[in-house]
């Protein structure tokens, strides 16, 4: 069954609450603004969604070590980096409906509105044309068209602009200027618009005399930056190579409207990879290429996915793409392809006064790498798996069932054992199976209520496999698997079970599949 896009991202929250996904945090207490809590279920798939990101990376390419860094850093790590002076989002009032929002999205939210008509003009005219439509020509000579492009390159230059010098008072005048309505309250009574750093601050020490200031992390990448030499010298890795790291991060976000898609405390899945001077761009459309192979394994859909330039590059990169994905909202970003040059490390070899250099014994000469890093969110990972799997179905026989179509590898409960009914010993014999394959696969044991609604809840967890033992077992050895996708029952000898369920759900037919 179609859902509407705007009731589906309704519908996967309340389910994602109902079955044990995600709870607002502290929800007793009406919960905390922009952070939530994995329960039962999410965490089980959340260490899925890791395990297949570190086995990609550390595994299949055996030039990545992975490390764990702390959460809090010298206070100085963030002065290099640029945080502390750079790492703000423009932030504007709606003095009607009261809400904030970031003036950068609302201004390339218009942008998105442009490119919309374009589309839309281009799509209009290859229905009027047909086979003899050219593309190009039109996008080159349509005067519609070309007005939205003019508007579109203008606004961009502008937005570029007043970002890149900080002007707050510019910011406000594209906004006017491009006549942007709150689309809450409709209205275009705005507030100036501020600065505002994202950066969570707290004290370290027990007295106060001594305290100090010191950040939550608002990214790990430092944490791999800070560690580059440690790593390169003990592991005697040789450019280039990658450090892979899965962890919190803290964003002081100004917009958090959109359930786990943009947090306060966050996880983050980021890579850097060093690389020789001069060779980052190669190494770029190569990772570029190869995360999207990874996203696109995992079968969610090719068309989920498209890859989105930025304009307005950060102040450590020359080059960074987003990976976007169709999440209920619309296409947004869900992980960030930067080539940061060796700004980080330059700044910090400034800041710490010691060298962060490579000595390539082939050039014979030491260097300071560049970088080129891979940052996926997490919990944006969560997202999209959880709210393109979410389907509700009707049935031949006119009942509804609502079943989540998690990649059986990520599933958070692989195998539900499911004795038909509660005596003549079937609970002992499914007590066996399920004894046998807890080694290997996260089961689920359940006795109570009829048959079908026990499938019903494993449907709506997304459990790949139900394997029921009826009074046929105790006489043949048999039991039934029921595949969650199709419904279809296959009976097989309870000695089967095993092997054939692991390699079922194993994490390498999808890693195989990126390999290929
Ligand atoms: P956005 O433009 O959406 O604010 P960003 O460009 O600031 O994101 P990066 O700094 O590139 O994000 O972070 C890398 C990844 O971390 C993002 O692609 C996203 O998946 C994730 N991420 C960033 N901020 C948040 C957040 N507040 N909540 C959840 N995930 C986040």
């Amino acid at each position: 069954m179609a859902i509407q896009e705007d009731n589906l991202l309704k519908n996967v929250i309340s389910h994602a609450k109902e079955y044990g996904f995600i709870f607002p945090s502290s929800e007793i207490y009406d919960g905390l603004s922009a952070v939530y809590d994995y329960g039962q279920n999410g965490a089980e798939l959340k260490n899925n969604i890791k395990e297949y990101w570190w086995k990609f990376m550390t595994l299949l390419h055996d030039n990545i070590v992975g490390i764990d860094a702390a959460i809090f850093m010298h206070p100085t790590t963030w002065k290099a980096s640029g945080h502390v002076d750079a790492f703000n989002d423009p932030m504007v009032d709606n003095r009607d409906s009261k809400k904030r929002y970031r003036a950068d999205v609302l201004v390339e939210d218009a942008i998105a509105k442009l490119e919309e008509k374009i589309h839309k003009e281009v799509e209009k005219a290859a229905k009027r044309f047909g086979a003899s439509f050219d593309r190009e020509m039109f996008l080159a000579t349509n005067p519609r068209v070309l007005e939205y492009t003019q508007k579109i390159d203008e606004t961009n230059a502008r937005l570029k602009a007043a970002m890149g010098a900080s002007d707050m008072g510019a910011m406000k005048k594209l906004l006017d200027d491009l006549e942007i309505a709150d689309p809450i309250s409709g209205t275009k009574n705005w507030t100036e618009v501020r600065q505002f750093n994202l950066m969570f601050s707290t004290e370290m020490g027990s007295l106060a005399e001594d305290t100090n200031k010191i950040y939550l992390r608002p990214e790990t990448a430092q944490g791999i930056f800070v560690n580059f030499l440690n790593v390169q010298k003990t592991g005697r890795m040789k450019i280039p190579f990658g450090i892979a790291q899965i962890g919190k991060a803290f964003r002081n976000e100004i917009v958090a409207r959109q359930f786990i898609f943009r947090m306060r405390e966050f996880e983050q899945m980021e890579m850097q990879f060093f690389v020789k001077p001069g060779d980052e761009m190669t190494w770029y459309e190569f990772w570029k290429d190869n995360r999207m192979k990874w996203h696109k394994a995992l079968g969610l859909g090719d068309e989920n996915y498209r890859y989105h330039n930025h304009l307005n590059l950060a102040h450590y990169a020359n080059a960074a793409c987003d990976i976007q994905f169709d999440f209920p909202m619309g296409f947004k970003e869900l992980e960030g392809i930067h080539s940061r040059t060796d700004f980080d490390l330059k700044s910090h070899e400034k800041y710490s006064g010691k060298k962060l250099q490579y000595f390539d014994s082939e050039e014979n000469q030491s260097y300071i790498p560049y970088v080129v890093e891979t940052s996926v969110g997490l919990d944006r990972m969560f997202l999209s798996i959880l709210s393109k799997s979410y389907t509700e179905e009707k049935l031949p026989d006119g009942s509804e069932r609502v079943v989540l179509r998690i990649p059986v590898p990520l599933a958070p409960v692989k195998v539900a054992i499911l004795p038909l009914v509660k005596k003549d010993g079937l609970p002992e014999k499914a007590m066996d199976i399920m004894n046998d394959l807890k080694f290997d696969l996260r089961c689920f044991y359940e006795e109570k209520d009829a048959i079908g609604k026990r499938y019903r809840r494993q449907d709506a967890i997304g459990t790949p496999y139900c394997v029921t033992v009826d009074h046929q077992t105790l006489s043949d050895n048999t039991v039934t698997i029921r595949d969650r996708d199709t419904m279809r029952q296959e009976r097989v000898n309870i000695n089967e079970i095993r092997p054939q369920l692991i390699a079922a759900c194993s994490i390498n037919n999808i890693l195989r599949k990126i390999e290929q």
